[in-house]
Order: C-alpha cells, then sequence, then structure tokens
C-alpha cells in the first residue's frame, strides 16, 4: 500500500510502526458552527481511509479531538450570551448525529479539549523545561527560531519567518509566522484555568499535541486533515510534539483537498454555503452525497454541484438496482466456478486501485465493470451465484459506505405507507385505488415488485 505523504511530497510505501495495527488521528470539529460539506468532504475522506485500512485486516484505532475551547468557541458563546459548554454540547450532538447521517464510522475515543487541560499543562512545562517555550505577559509562546524543522511540513522558506515576534491569534496566513502561543493567558470574558505559570487557556495546537500523545502515544503511524489545517495547525502540532518528546511525531501525513461549490470558494455571502442539514432540507439523500465526495480523489479539488450530486446519486442507484436484482433471483442450481473467478478478480482489482494513493476512480470504474459483466448474465444466474456476489458486494461496501438501507428514512417511511395504503385498496377490492397510488409512486420514480413475499420496491 502506497500513499501521498505531505511531509515528503511523494508517495511512500505505507509501513506501519506496530506489525498489524495502525494509529491514526484526525484533526476534528471545533464546535461553534455547524460543520459544512466542505468538513465533511474530509471526514468521509478519513473515513474511507480507515474502512480500507480495517478491510486490508489492520487494527486501526482512531482518535478524533472535539475542540471546544478556542478562539472561535469562546467568541460564539459571548455572542450568544450563553455558557461555553452548552454551545458547544449543542454542536457536539449535532455533529454525532450528522456522523451518523453520512454514515461514517466512530472514532475510538473523541477527547474533548476542556476535559484534557492537565495534559496540556503537562505538555507546556516540559516545553519551558527544555527551553523551547517562553513566558511574556502572563502567556506562554512557542520559540520557532529553537526548533531547526520548522516549516518543514509547508514546505515554508526559513527566511520567512518572524523571529522575535509573537502571535496571540490561534489561526493566521503563512505571511506572519512567528512564535505561536501554547498558554493564552487569562482575559475577562473568557473560561480560565489556574496554571503554573499563571490562569489561562490553551492555544488550538497544543490541545492536538496533548491528546494524540495521550491516547495513541509520542510517536503514532498517519495523521490527517484538510489542507487548511497542514498550516500554521500541523506544523506547529509537530513542533510541540517532537520537540517535548525528543522524537519524531508522525509517520505519514494526509490531507484532503477542499470542497468548492459552482467552482467557487463557499462563503455565506455568496449564498452558496451548505450544511448537512440545508442538502437533507432540500430532499439529498445522504448516501447520494457520501457518494459524491469519495468519489473524487482527495488530493483534487472536489466541484459541488447540485448536477453532480444528481449523477451521484444516479451511479449509486446503479449499484442499488444491482443488488435489487441480485436479491430477486430464484434460479435453483450449483454455483457456476467461472463467478467465482469474476469476482476473486475483481477484488484484487479493486483492493490494487485503493492501494495506490485510494485511486477511487480506478476502484469505482472497477466496480461498474463487474456490476455490468455481471448484469450480462443475470438471467442464467443461479441462487447460490447471486448470494456470493451479494457477499462480495457487502466486502466492498465496508470500504465504500453507500449502501445502507434507507428505511428508516423519511423517503422509505412515505413509500411504506402508500404500500400499505395500496394493500389495504387491494383487500377491499378498491383497484382504481390502487392503481392510483401504484402511479403516484411511479411519478416519483419508485417501482413497485409484487412478490410471493410481499410488495418490495426500488427507487429509479
Ligand atoms: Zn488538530
Amino acid at each position: 500500500m502506497r500513499f501521498f505523504n505531505t511531509m515528503t511530497r511523494r508517495l511512500e510505501e505505507f509501513r506501519e510502526i506496530e506489525k498489524g495495527k495502525i494509529g491514526l488521528y484526525t484533526c476534528g470539529p471545533t464546535v461553534y458552527d455547524f460543520p459544512h460539506i466542505g468538513n465533511y468532504r474530509s471526514y468521509v475522506f478519513e473515513d474511507l481511509v480507515k474502512r480500507f485500512f480495517t478491510f486490508s485486516g489492520y487494527r486501526v484505532r482512531h482518535v478524533m479531538n472535539i475542540t471546544d475551547i478556542d478562539d472561535k468557541t469562546i467568541r460564539k458563546a459571548n455572542e450568544l450570551g450563553l455558557p461555553l459548554a452548552e454551545v458547544t454540547q449543542k454542536f457536539i450532538d449535532a455533529f454525532h448525529s450528522d456522523l451518523g447521517i453520512l454514515n461514517i464510522l466512530p472514532a475510538d475515543v473523541y477527547p474533548r479539549a476542556t476535559a484534557h487541560i492537565p495534559e496540556m499543562l503537562d505538555l507546556v512545562s516540559v516545553l519551558l523545561e527544555k527551553g523551547f517555550a517562553y513566558e511574556k505577559d502572563g502567556s506562554v509562546y512557542f520559540s520557532i527560531e529553537r526548533f531547526g524543522d520548522y516549516g518543514r511540513l509547508a514546505n515554508i522558506d526559513r527566511d520567512k519567518l518572524q523571529l522575535g515576534a509573537a502571535i496571540d491569534s490561534d489561526e493566521y496566513e503563512k505571511e506572519s509566522i512567528q512564535d505561536f502561543v501554547l498558554w493564552k493567558g487569562k482575559k475577562p470574558g473568557e473560561p480560565s484555568w489556574p496554571a503554573p505559570f499563571g490562569a489561562g487557556r490553551p492555544g488550538w495546537h497544543i490541545e492536538c499535541s496533548a491528546m494524540s500523545m495521550k491516547y495513541l502515544g509520542a510517536h503514532f503511524d498517519i495523521h490527517m486533515g484538510g489542507v487548511d489545517n497542514i498550516f500554521p495547525h500541523h506544523e506547529n502540532e509537530i513542533a510541540q510534539s517532537e520537540c517535548a518528546n525528543g522524537q519524531t511525531f508522525v509517520n505519514y501525513w494526509l490531507h484532503c483537498q477542499h470542497l468548492v461549490v459552482d467552482n467557487k470558494k463557499m462563503s455565506k455571502s455568496l449564498g452558496n454555503f451548505y450544511t448537512l442539514a440545508d442538502l437533507r432540507q432540500r430532499g439529498v439523500d445522504p448516501m447520494a452525497l457520501r457518494y459524491l465526495l469519495i468519489s473524487t480523489h482527495y488530493r483534487k479539488l472536489l466541484n459541488f454541484t447540485f448536477a453532480n450530486l444528481e449523477m451521484a446519486g444516479q451511479a449509486l442507484n446503479r449499484i442499488k438496482n444491482f443488488v435489487f436484482s441480485l436479491k430477486n433471483v430464484e434460479n435453483a442450481g450449483e454455483a457456476a466456478p467461472e463467478i467465482a473467478v469474476l469476482i476473486a478478480s475483481n477484488r484484487n482489482d479493486f483492493t490494487e486501485n485503493m492501494a495506490d494513493d485510494f485511486n477511487i476512480s480506478g476502484a469505482l470504474g472497477i466496480l461498474f465493470d463487474f456490476i455490468h459483466e455481471i448484469n450480462q448474465k443475470m438471467s442464467e444466474l443461479s441462487k447460490k451465484d447471486a448470494a456470493a456476489v451479494l457477499t462480495y458486494l457487502e466486502g466492498l461496501d465496508t470500504v465504500l459506505g453507500v449502501l445502507r438501507d434507507n428505511d428508516s428514512g423519511p423517503l422509505a417511511a412515505a413509500v411504506e405507507e402508500k404500500i400499505a395504503q395500496r394493500e389495504k385498496a387491494r383487500k377491499n377490492k378498491d383497484f382504481a385505488r390502487a392503481d392510483a397510488i401504484r402511479s403516484e409512486l411511479m411519478d416519483l420514480g419508485i417501482m413497485l415488485l409484487d412478490t410471493p413475499t410481499g410488495v418490495k420496491w426500488k427507487k429509479e
């Protein structure tokens, strides 16, 4: 397996630290608002990677932090005039609910920053003791001058560093690279914790260093995030962790590109800003969205448009219709050896594509070739063969995660209700009414199939 390591800017063969196991850290949400679909592109990609590792036999330990204290969360709580914990809890709950809707597998741990202040204080103390940090006006800063590797991840020219200057905000541009803040001295209107170097609160970057170290150790396999995390966040995580621990922090850095909408940067002022809830209100199937988010290679810009979403939904329906046909195969007979051979070679090709820097287009192409080939043999397929193909698809879907039955979705509930009404009408011999319901559903693209085991339906 090989993939692109942001640190070395080349494709690298993956070697885990401990055989068969992977320590994975992904930067989680800053819970001051609902995440937008650009955030979800990263989370869905990270999920795809994790699922593929698991499919390939690795045991993945996944840690995703929740940033529930930083500049943004405090600003939001003050704007709303509510306690910080109340505001962040609301967005934490919404985040977990969204993860479920998008079929993103849960992390093993979701550490919250506010629950790890002692670990952060320890880390800041070590950096002070070792001379990588200094106190100034009640705050503590990291001295970038002291870390010779500073700027390696983001490929920064060391001449650009503004040595001796210090910056208090968590986020800043490459044009103002200065000593960054580890601990912010207490300010009015901000929560604070007691500390040996004066009461205050953590900077954003120290949070991820402290929490990754606690749950994955000082040195682990993979760290992921969006490209906007590379600088300054991940650069600063490396500086803090490596200077405190005296060893390499992370072996592989993977970053997911941005999402744009109609080729423009998503922004509230342009009216092209979407949360998951916004799209669901428009009746978007979350699995179609998931399909769209995974189907562009992670190092390419993803252009979100409703036309692309429609196409993603159609591709997904092709897979679902294939599953539907397989489930309705009734032919008795033995399993054909050629089907087993087809499955084995397809699995091999799919895996090879995914193992090559997560070449999703290649992998999906392989899947659709398979669907095409089996569809041509569908009429002569035995029930045993159909079952083998279905098992294979279920295996692939442990990677893609797009075939979840939407039985509990609002559409399914409405269709089931209509089917029940039609059954009632038929029982009462009101066939005109029954036919009217069938054509009403057909207008919605819902096909009904009367089978010996009851009425089944599929969406065209
Ligand atoms: Zn982080």
